[in-house]
Protein backbone atom coordinates (compact mmCIF):
# COMPACT_ATOMS: atom_id res chain seq x y z
CA UNK A 1 0.00 0.00 0.00
CA UNK A 2 1.10 3.44 -1.13
CA UNK A 3 0.30 5.61 2.15
CA UNK A 4 3.37 7.83 0.90
CA UNK A 5 1.30 9.67 -1.97
CA UNK A 6 0.15 11.95 0.69
CA UNK A 7 2.34 12.99 2.58
CA UNK A 8 4.67 16.37 1.27
CA UNK A 9 7.99 15.29 3.30
CA UNK A 10 9.91 12.51 3.67
CA UNK A 11 9.82 12.24 7.67
CA UNK A 12 12.48 10.66 9.59
CA UNK A 13 11.87 7.93 11.98
CA UNK A 14 13.59 6.45 14.80
CA UNK A 15 12.00 2.68 15.66
CA UNK A 16 13.56 1.71 18.73
CA UNK A 17 13.66 -2.02 19.04
CA UNK A 18 15.52 -4.76 16.65
CA UNK A 19 12.63 -7.67 16.84
CA UNK A 20 10.13 -8.59 15.05
CA UNK A 21 8.05 -5.32 15.71
CA UNK A 22 10.72 -3.23 15.19
CA UNK A 23 11.68 -5.04 12.50
CA UNK A 24 7.88 -4.96 10.60
CA UNK A 25 7.39 -1.44 11.94
CA UNK A 26 11.06 -0.43 10.13
CA UNK A 27 10.74 -1.79 6.81
CA UNK A 28 6.71 -0.81 6.65
CA UNK A 29 7.87 2.63 7.17
CA UNK A 30 10.68 2.32 4.81
CA UNK A 31 8.76 1.09 1.82
CA UNK A 32 5.95 3.55 2.82
CA UNK A 33 8.91 6.07 1.69
CA UNK A 34 10.35 7.13 4.96
CA UNK A 35 13.71 8.01 6.16
CA UNK A 36 14.17 4.66 9.67
CA UNK A 37 16.73 5.03 12.15
CA UNK A 38 16.44 1.63 13.75
CA UNK A 39 17.86 1.61 17.27
CA UNK A 40 18.39 -1.72 19.14
CA UNK A 41 19.74 -2.49 22.71
CA UNK A 42 20.79 -5.91 22.09
CA UNK A 43 19.15 -7.28 24.84
CA UNK A 44 17.76 -10.65 24.70
CA UNK A 45 14.40 -10.63 23.09
CA UNK A 46 11.37 -12.80 21.94
CA UNK A 47 11.98 -12.93 18.47
CA UNK A 48 15.35 -14.54 19.10
CA UNK A 49 13.88 -17.88 21.05
CA UNK A 50 9.92 -17.68 19.57
CA UNK A 51 9.29 -21.06 17.19
CA UNK A 52 7.64 -18.23 14.70
CA UNK A 53 4.55 -20.44 14.29
CA UNK A 54 1.46 -19.03 13.19
CA UNK A 55 -1.72 -21.09 12.94
CA UNK A 56 -4.91 -19.78 12.23
CA UNK A 57 -7.10 -22.28 14.44
CA UNK A 58 -7.38 -21.58 18.57
CA UNK A 59 -7.55 -25.99 19.38
CA UNK A 60 -8.78 -24.59 22.84
CA UNK A 61 -12.11 -23.84 21.62
CA UNK A 62 -12.24 -25.15 17.61
CA UNK A 63 -12.17 -21.81 16.59
CA UNK A 64 -10.67 -19.55 14.10
CA UNK A 65 -8.06 -16.69 15.63
CA UNK A 66 -8.81 -13.21 15.85
CA UNK A 67 -9.26 -11.88 11.92
CA UNK A 68 -7.24 -14.70 11.26
CA UNK A 69 -7.73 -15.01 7.14
CA UNK A 70 -6.65 -11.41 6.73
CA UNK A 71 -3.61 -11.53 9.39
CA UNK A 72 -2.63 -14.67 7.33
CA UNK A 73 -2.87 -13.26 4.22
CA UNK A 74 -1.41 -9.89 5.43
CA UNK A 75 1.43 -11.72 6.96
CA UNK A 76 2.41 -13.75 3.85
CA UNK A 77 3.00 -10.97 1.71
CA UNK A 78 4.98 -9.53 4.55
CA UNK A 79 7.21 -12.11 4.75
CA UNK A 80 7.43 -12.62 1.04
CA UNK A 81 8.34 -9.15 -0.07
CA UNK A 82 11.31 -9.75 2.87
CA UNK A 83 12.22 -12.78 1.22
CA UNK A 84 12.28 -11.07 -2.24
CA UNK A 85 13.98 -8.08 -0.67
CA UNK A 86 16.93 -10.16 1.46
CA UNK A 87 17.47 -13.26 -0.56
CA UNK A 88 16.49 -15.27 2.04
CA UNK A 89 13.93 -18.23 3.10
CA UNK A 90 11.48 -17.33 6.04
CA UNK A 91 8.49 -18.09 5.19
CA UNK A 92 7.22 -21.88 5.94
CA UNK A 93 3.97 -24.00 4.87
CA UNK A 94 3.77 -26.88 7.68
CA UNK A 95 0.31 -28.20 8.34
CA UNK A 96 -0.29 -29.39 12.10
CA UNK A 97 -1.91 -32.49 13.02
CA UNK A 98 -3.45 -32.27 16.37
CA UNK A 99 -4.03 -35.64 18.21
CA UNK A 100 -7.29 -35.40 20.19
CA UNK A 101 -7.12 -35.82 24.03
CA UNK A 102 -10.23 -37.78 24.39
CA UNK A 103 -13.87 -38.41 22.21
CA UNK A 104 -15.52 -35.38 23.63
CA UNK A 105 -12.78 -33.53 21.94
CA UNK A 106 -13.13 -35.17 18.66
CA UNK A 107 -16.68 -35.31 18.89
CA UNK A 108 -16.50 -31.10 18.97
CA UNK A 109 -13.57 -31.69 16.14
CA UNK A 110 -16.45 -33.94 14.33
CA UNK A 111 -19.29 -31.32 15.12
CA UNK A 112 -17.56 -28.26 13.63
CA UNK A 113 -17.17 -29.39 10.09
CA UNK A 114 -20.41 -30.77 10.67
CA UNK A 115 -22.39 -27.36 10.96
CA UNK A 116 -19.99 -25.94 8.32
CA UNK A 117 -18.50 -23.96 11.15
CA UNK A 118 -16.68 -20.66 9.91
CA UNK A 119 -12.95 -22.43 11.66
CA UNK A 120 -13.75 -25.83 9.26
CA UNK A 121 -12.28 -24.14 6.17
CA UNK A 122 -9.14 -24.60 7.55
CA UNK A 123 -9.52 -27.95 9.52
CA UNK A 124 -10.03 -31.82 8.23
CA UNK A 125 -9.94 -35.19 9.73
CA UNK A 126 -6.63 -37.38 9.46
CA UNK A 127 -5.64 -40.50 9.78
CA UNK A 128 -1.59 -40.75 10.71
CA UNK A 129 0.43 -44.00 10.48
CA UNK A 130 2.99 -44.15 13.34
CA UNK A 131 1.40 -42.09 16.11
CA UNK A 132 -0.85 -43.44 18.73
CA UNK A 133 -4.78 -41.55 18.42
CA UNK A 134 -7.03 -43.43 20.04
CA UNK A 135 -9.22 -40.41 19.93
CA UNK A 136 -8.48 -39.55 16.45
CA UNK A 137 -6.73 -37.00 14.94
CA UNK A 138 -7.48 -33.41 12.82
CA UNK A 139 -5.47 -31.21 10.61
CA UNK A 140 -4.99 -27.68 10.10
CA UNK A 141 -4.38 -26.54 6.67
CA UNK A 142 -2.83 -22.87 6.49
CA UNK A 143 -0.44 -22.81 9.74
CA UNK A 144 3.55 -23.01 9.81
CA UNK A 145 6.27 -20.91 10.63
CA UNK A 146 8.66 -18.20 9.89
CA UNK A 147 12.21 -18.52 10.28
CA UNK A 148 12.04 -14.95 12.39
CA UNK A 149 16.11 -15.03 13.44
CA UNK A 150 17.10 -15.03 10.23
CA UNK A 151 14.68 -12.80 9.17
CA UNK A 152 15.79 -10.36 11.68
CA UNK A 153 19.88 -10.76 11.08
CA UNK A 154 19.26 -10.55 7.49
CA UNK A 155 17.52 -7.09 7.50
CA UNK A 156 20.00 -5.76 10.39
CA UNK A 157 22.91 -6.67 7.95
CA UNK A 158 20.81 -5.15 5.40
CA UNK A 159 20.62 -2.19 7.00
CA UNK A 160 24.10 -1.91 8.03
CA UNK A 161 25.40 -2.35 4.12
CA UNK A 162 24.63 1.35 3.35
CA UNK A 163 21.02 0.67 2.13
CA UNK A 164 19.29 3.85 1.12
CA UNK A 165 17.11 5.96 3.73
CA UNK A 166 17.77 3.13 6.05
CA UNK A 167 20.53 3.18 9.33
CA UNK A 168 21.11 0.55 11.92
CA UNK A 169 22.50 1.80 15.41
CA UNK A 170 22.85 -0.15 18.92
CA UNK A 171 22.01 1.57 21.82
CA UNK A 172 19.17 2.34 23.87
CA UNK A 173 16.17 4.88 23.82
CA UNK A 174 13.82 5.22 26.71
CA UNK A 175 10.93 7.65 27.49
CA UNK A 176 13.29 9.65 29.93
CA UNK A 177 15.19 10.59 26.54
CA UNK A 178 12.52 11.94 24.71
CA UNK A 179 12.62 12.69 20.94
CA UNK A 180 15.90 12.70 19.59
CA UNK A 181 17.61 16.07 17.62
CA UNK A 182 17.18 14.99 13.98
CA UNK A 183 14.50 12.79 14.32
CA UNK A 184 10.56 13.35 13.57
CA UNK A 185 9.14 10.47 15.16
CA UNK A 186 10.14 7.93 17.32
CA UNK A 187 8.29 4.01 17.38
CA UNK A 188 8.71 2.37 20.52
CA UNK A 189 9.18 -1.29 20.11
CA UNK A 190 11.07 -2.89 22.93
CA UNK A 191 8.62 -5.62 23.38
CA UNK A 192 9.50 -6.00 27.61
CA UNK A 193 11.94 -3.44 27.90
CA UNK A 194 9.08 -0.92 27.59
CA UNK A 195 7.25 -2.17 30.40
CA UNK A 196 8.61 0.43 32.91
CA UNK A 197 7.80 3.39 30.64
CA UNK A 198 4.25 2.39 29.39
CA UNK A 199 2.97 1.50 32.89
CA UNK A 200 3.36 5.53 33.27
CA UNK A 201 0.82 5.66 30.46
CA UNK A 202 -1.52 3.17 32.12
CA UNK A 203 -0.73 0.60 29.72
CA UNK A 204 -0.06 -2.80 30.85
CA UNK A 205 2.48 -5.24 29.29
CA UNK A 206 2.71 -8.35 31.23
CA UNK A 207 5.65 -10.29 30.67
CA UNK A 208 4.69 -14.23 29.84
CA UNK A 209 7.87 -16.52 30.09
CA UNK A 210 8.29 -19.31 27.66
CA UNK A 211 10.56 -21.74 26.89
CA UNK A 212 11.14 -23.89 23.80
CA UNK A 213 13.86 -26.53 23.19
CA UNK A 214 15.52 -27.18 19.92
CA UNK A 215 15.97 -31.03 18.79
CA UNK A 216 18.78 -32.54 16.95
CA UNK A 217 18.58 -33.84 13.56
CA UNK A 218 16.73 -37.32 13.58
CA UNK A 219 14.46 -36.74 16.73
CA UNK A 220 11.24 -35.35 14.64
CA UNK A 221 11.18 -36.17 10.47
CA UNK A 222 7.11 -35.84 9.28
CA UNK A 223 6.45 -33.14 7.28
CA UNK A 224 3.74 -31.84 10.05
CA UNK A 225 3.84 -30.47 13.33
CA UNK A 226 2.66 -32.76 15.70
CA UNK A 227 0.52 -31.13 18.30
CA UNK A 228 -0.67 -32.74 21.71
CA UNK A 229 -1.19 -29.64 23.51
CA UNK A 230 2.75 -29.17 23.39
CA UNK A 231 3.65 -29.25 19.31
CA UNK A 232 6.87 -30.37 17.83
CA UNK A 233 7.94 -28.67 14.72
CA UNK A 234 9.77 -29.91 12.06
CA UNK A 235 13.24 -28.15 10.81
CA UNK A 236 14.89 -27.91 7.46
CA UNK A 237 17.98 -29.22 9.07
CA UNK A 238 16.00 -32.66 10.20
CA UNK A 239 15.44 -31.41 13.86
CA UNK A 240 12.59 -29.95 15.47
CA UNK A 241 11.79 -27.33 17.32
CA UNK A 242 9.53 -28.26 20.87
CA UNK A 243 7.91 -26.28 22.66
CA UNK A 244 6.36 -24.21 24.70
CA UNK A 245 5.89 -23.12 28.28
CA UNK A 246 3.34 -20.45 29.44
CA UNK A 247 4.05 -18.47 32.98
CA UNK A 248 3.60 -14.97 34.47
CA UNK A 249 5.66 -15.01 37.40
CA UNK A 250 8.78 -15.49 36.48
CA UNK A 251 10.45 -12.42 34.85
CA UNK A 252 13.80 -12.97 33.23
CA UNK A 253 14.59 -15.14 30.54
CA UNK A 254 16.06 -17.92 32.58
CA UNK A 255 15.47 -21.84 31.87
CA UNK A 256 14.47 -24.11 34.67
CA UNK A 257 15.78 -27.59 35.00
CA UNK A 258 12.50 -29.42 35.45
CA UNK A 259 11.20 -27.64 31.93
CA UNK A 260 12.93 -29.75 29.99
CA UNK A 261 11.53 -33.31 31.24
CA UNK A 262 8.52 -31.81 31.30
CA UNK A 263 8.37 -30.80 27.69
CA UNK A 264 9.46 -33.68 26.15
CA UNK A 265 7.25 -36.43 28.16
CA UNK A 266 4.39 -34.67 26.50
CA UNK A 267 4.79 -36.99 23.45
CA UNK A 268 5.17 -39.91 25.67
CA UNK A 269 1.44 -41.51 24.74
CA UNK A 270 1.80 -40.51 21.27
CA UNK A 271 4.91 -41.63 20.15
CA UNK A 272 7.06 -44.35 20.52
CA UNK A 273 9.78 -44.78 21.06
CA UNK A 274 9.21 -41.21 22.56
CA UNK A 275 11.77 -38.32 22.94
CA UNK A 276 15.08 -37.69 25.59
CA UNK A 277 17.18 -35.83 27.27
CA UNK A 278 20.10 -36.79 23.97
CA UNK A 279 17.80 -35.40 21.44
CA UNK A 280 18.17 -32.05 23.09
CA UNK A 281 20.41 -29.45 21.37
CA UNK A 282 19.22 -26.25 22.96
CA UNK A 283 16.91 -24.92 25.49
CA UNK A 284 15.90 -21.27 25.35
CA UNK A 285 13.67 -19.15 27.53
CA UNK A 286 12.05 -15.64 26.85
CA UNK A 287 9.60 -12.94 27.44
CA UNK A 288 6.69 -12.58 25.27
CA UNK A 289 5.19 -8.91 25.41
CA UNK A 290 1.62 -9.71 26.37
CA UNK A 291 -1.50 -7.46 26.50
CA UNK A 292 -4.53 -7.86 29.21
CA UNK A 293 -6.51 -8.91 26.02
CA UNK A 294 -4.30 -10.82 23.54
CA UNK A 295 -4.52 -7.39 21.23
CA UNK A 296 -1.17 -5.23 20.13
CA UNK A 297 -1.20 -1.92 20.98
CA UNK A 298 -0.86 0.20 17.76
CA UNK A 299 -0.58 3.44 17.37
CA UNK A 300 -0.05 7.03 18.68
CA UNK A 301 -0.54 7.99 22.16
CA UNK A 302 -1.95 11.29 22.57
CA UNK A 303 -1.56 14.48 20.84
CA UNK A 304 0.33 16.27 23.18
CA UNK A 305 3.32 13.88 22.10
CA UNK A 306 2.56 13.51 18.87
CA UNK A 307 6.14 12.15 17.66
CA UNK A 308 5.81 8.83 19.76
CA UNK A 309 3.73 6.06 19.01
CA UNK A 310 4.35 1.84 19.91
CA UNK A 311 3.72 -1.29 18.36
CA UNK A 312 3.64 -3.27 21.48
CA UNK A 313 1.42 -6.36 22.84
CA UNK A 314 2.55 -9.08 20.00
CA UNK A 315 2.52 -11.58 22.62
CA UNK A 316 1.71 -15.41 21.42
CA UNK A 317 0.85 -14.65 17.91
CA UNK A 318 3.55 -12.03 16.78
CA UNK A 319 4.32 -13.48 13.90
CA UNK A 320 0.87 -13.61 12.38
CA UNK A 321 -0.55 -10.00 14.01
CA UNK A 322 2.63 -8.30 13.77
CA UNK A 323 2.51 -7.65 9.98
CA UNK A 324 -0.60 -6.40 9.70
CA UNK A 325 -0.38 -4.20 12.80
CA UNK A 326 2.82 -2.87 11.03
CA UNK A 327 1.00 -2.05 8.53
CA UNK A 328 -1.82 -0.38 10.48
CA UNK A 329 0.87 1.59 12.20
CA UNK A 330 2.42 3.18 9.17
CA UNK A 331 -1.25 3.74 7.38
CA UNK A 332 -1.87 5.86 10.88
CA UNK A 333 1.50 7.82 11.04
CA UNK A 334 1.46 8.94 7.36
CA UNK A 335 -2.56 9.67 7.03
CA UNK A 336 -2.89 11.11 10.52
CA UNK A 337 -5.60 8.60 10.88
CA UNK A 338 -6.38 7.41 14.64
CA UNK A 339 -5.88 4.11 16.46
CA UNK A 340 -8.17 1.36 15.43
CA UNK A 341 -10.08 0.45 18.13
CA UNK A 342 -9.30 -2.84 19.03
CA UNK A 343 -5.36 -2.41 18.99
CA UNK A 344 -5.69 1.53 20.02
CA UNK A 345 -2.85 1.65 23.24
CA UNK A 346 -5.48 3.98 24.76
CA UNK A 347 -8.72 1.07 24.89
CA UNK A 348 -8.46 0.60 28.83
CA UNK A 349 -9.30 2.50 31.79
CA UNK A 350 -6.15 2.54 33.07
CA UNK A 351 -5.23 4.84 30.54
CA UNK A 352 -3.45 8.15 31.35
CA UNK A 353 -2.10 10.55 29.44
CA UNK A 354 1.10 12.08 30.91
C1 LIG B 1 9.36 -19.43 23.96
C2 LIG B 1 8.63 -18.53 23.01
C3 LIG B 1 8.03 -19.10 21.90
C4 LIG B 1 7.31 -18.28 21.02
N1 LIG B 1 6.77 -18.85 19.93
C5 LIG B 1 6.05 -18.09 19.08
C6 LIG B 1 5.47 -18.66 17.94
O1 LIG B 1 5.62 -19.86 17.66
N2 LIG B 1 4.74 -17.86 17.12
C7 LIG B 1 4.57 -16.52 17.38
O2 LIG B 1 3.88 -15.84 16.61
N3 LIG B 1 5.12 -15.96 18.46
C8 LIG B 1 5.85 -16.70 19.31
N4 LIG B 1 6.40 -16.13 20.41
C9 LIG B 1 6.10 -14.71 20.67
C10 LIG B 1 6.98 -13.79 19.84
O3 LIG B 1 8.29 -14.06 20.19
C11 LIG B 1 6.63 -12.32 20.14
O4 LIG B 1 5.29 -12.04 19.82
C12 LIG B 1 7.49 -11.34 19.35
O5 LIG B 1 8.75 -11.87 19.08
C13 LIG B 1 7.63 -10.04 20.09
O6 LIG B 1 8.49 -9.20 19.36
P1 LIG B 1 8.93 -7.76 19.90
O7 LIG B 1 9.76 -7.16 18.85
O8 LIG B 1 7.75 -7.01 20.40
O9 LIG B 1 9.80 -8.07 21.19
P2 LIG B 1 11.29 -8.62 21.31
O10 LIG B 1 11.56 -9.69 20.34
O11 LIG B 1 11.50 -8.95 22.74
O12 LIG B 1 12.21 -7.41 20.88
C14 LIG B 1 12.40 -6.28 21.68
C15 LIG B 1 13.71 -5.64 21.26
O13 LIG B 1 13.79 -4.38 21.91
C16 LIG B 1 15.14 -4.17 22.28
N5 LIG B 1 15.14 -3.24 23.41
C17 LIG B 1 14.63 -3.43 24.64
N6 LIG B 1 14.82 -2.35 25.40
C18 LIG B 1 15.48 -1.43 24.63
C19 LIG B 1 15.94 -0.11 24.82
N7 LIG B 1 15.76 0.52 25.99
N8 LIG B 1 16.55 0.53 23.79
C20 LIG B 1 16.72 -0.09 22.59
N9 LIG B 1 16.29 -1.36 22.36
C21 LIG B 1 15.67 -2.01 23.36
C22 LIG B 1 15.68 -5.54 22.64
O14 LIG B 1 17.09 -5.56 22.48
C23 LIG B 1 14.93 -6.45 21.66
O15 LIG B 1 15.71 -6.70 20.50
C24 LIG B 1 7.17 -16.90 21.27
C25 LIG B 1 7.83 -16.33 22.37
C26 LIG B 1 8.55 -17.14 23.23
C27 LIG B 1 9.24 -16.50 24.40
Amino acid sequence: MNWASSKAEVARWLVVGGGLAGTLAAEALWRAGEEVVQRDAGKPGASRVAAGMFNPVSFRRIVEVWDAAEHREVAERTYRRFEALLGGRYWHEVPVVRVFPNAAYAADWQGRLNEGHAVSKWIELVEVDGLRAPHGAGRVNGSGWVDVPALLDDWAAWCRSGAERLQWEEGTWSWADGLPVGVDGVVDARGVGAVADLAKWGIQINPNHGEVLTLRPGSWSQPFTLNVNKWLLPQPDGGARLGATYAWNIADERTLPATLPSLLSAFDDVLQPGLNEEDVAEHRAGLRPASPDRRPFVGRLSERHRWYCILNGLGTRGVLVGPRAAQDLVRQLLTDAPPRDLTNPARFRSFNEI
